[in-house]
């Protein structure tokens, strides 16, 4: 059975840094965002986290031999059309409520269960960990058989992450051509409350649901990491974190298919909290973020007023 330990959260919340220190590991393999593999590596060919194109890297390469017979045996347009029926956020209700899985949620479910018993199997991990983030794709996932699911749900200040979809970044993958999503601070506020209380139901439907705060992970990364390997039912011994130095970690190359430009980093990683929302989001959209997502982020233990006795 595959052992998958799958980061959700909304977008910009640091899924991207935990999964960069959890892959150095050992036992674990990092695979980035799978949810993404089926398009932007399979048919766009983009680069994998060691910098070749995907069709190029030896690791994805063998993973596709093993779960496909080849990448070109899979039948992107009906994963595409699964994905529309059952993994948009507007399922999450059902997929939440469901007692039983409809085959398509099944079907769609064990491609990503064949990507990661291969993964594991090429890599010779004990546990792969996807960062695909969504939580609609977590809920799919739960129906999936031969899987041994976790949940690690990031959460980050609502309003640390609208600052970041507020940011223009590019995606090197693309070299340059494309962009990555932004969004308005009040669009942001609405996912940020949706896509998080999301894993609060997957938790409640028995999954097993480990919630830590980006902020409280970076101040303390060692910690953190003990606790989710503890978490992953992982043996940690202290030498295995000897790549996590004071202010930085030593990272090594990886082959994550997809997902946010650190993935790229190799070597030194600064491990610095961001906190320069609290300076740079207008005091207006500040205050509209925290009155949206106020519930959920006095229920994750984060000031509301923190903003204001900063500035
Ligand atoms: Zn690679």
């Amino acid at each position: 059975m595959a052992q998958v330990l799958f980061l959700g959260g909304f977008g910009r919340s640091g899924t991207t840094l935990v999964e960069r220190l959890l892959g150095e590991l050992p036992g674990m393999c990092a695979l980035g965002e799978i949810v993404h593999l089926w398009q932007r590596d399979i048919r766009d060919d983009e680069r994998c986290g060691c910098g070749a194109r995907f069709s190029g890297c030896a690791f994805w390469r063998r993973v596709g031999d093993l779960a496909f017979n080849g990448w070109a045996n899979v039948d992107v347009d009906r994963i595409h059309t699964l994905r529309d029926a059952v993994e948009r956020t507007r399922h999450i209700p059902r997929l939440a409520s469901a007692t039983t899985a409809t085959d398509e949620v099944r079907e769609y479910a064990s491609y990503y269960a064949r990507v990661y018993a291969a993964a594991a199997e090429v890599s010779g991990a004990r546990m792969v960990i996807d960062s695909s983030k969504h939580s609609a794709l977590a809920h799919v996932l739960r129906w999936a058989d031969d899987l041994d699911l976790r949940v690690v749900h990031v959460v980050r200040d609502a309003r640390g992450v609208a600052y970041s979809w507020t940011k223009t970044v590019s995606r090197p993958e693309t070299d340059g051509a494309d962009q990555m999503t932004r969004y308005s601070p009040g669009r942001s506020a609405v996912l940020w409350n949706a896509h998080n209380a999301a894993f609060g139901l997957l938790a409640r439907r028995g999954v097993p649901v480990y919630r830590i705060r980006y902020e409280e992970f970076l101040a303390d990364p060692r910690a953190g990491l003990i606790r989710l390997a503890d978490f992953a039912g992982l043996p940690l011994h202290p030498d295995h974190l000897d790549f996590l130095r004071t202010e930085h970690a030593d990272l090594r190359v990886g082959h994550s298919a997809a997902g946010n430009p650190m993935r790229f980093t190799v070597g030194r990683l600064a491990l610095r909290r961001d906190d320069a929302w609290v300076r740079a989001l207008p005091s207006t959209q500040r205050r509209l973020v925290g009155a949206v997502c106020g519930p959920l982020l006095r229920a994750y233990g984060y000031p509301l007023n923190i903003a204001s006795e900063a500035s």
